[in-house]
């Protein structure tokens, strides 16, 4: 994967960029992105994410049945609407936010 090109965060934040890098690395020593606002590292971000869900996994569970409760309903209301077909093709061709 090549190298995001190098961005000081002031200039991410100005731009209104989630995350930017710098090329220099972390305090555990990834070169990696940066989130903007926190400044967190993003491999950092997302071993303390896996271990959080490692030792929590009720409420992994209890978060993914509340996002599936909301899928569901906005689904329902897109159908009553009759834009399900509109949605699901916006769907496939939108490319996902980062
Ligand atoms: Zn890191």
């Amino acid at each position: 994967m090549p190298r995001p090109i190098k961005i000081k965060r002031i200039e991410a934040l100005r731009l209104g960029l989630t995350r930017y890098y710098t090329g220099k690395t972390c305090k555990h020593g990834h070169r990696a992105e940066r989130n903007t606002l926190s400044g967190n590292c993003s491999v950092c971000a997302r071993k303390a994410s896996r271990k959080w869900k490692r030792r929590n996994p009720e409420k992994v569970r209890e978060i993914s049945r509340k996002a599936s409760v909301r899928q569901r309903a906005k689904w329902r209301r897109y159908r009553r609407l009759g834009l399900h077909l509109v949605a699901r093709m916006a769907q496939r061709t939108e490319p996902k936010e980062v």
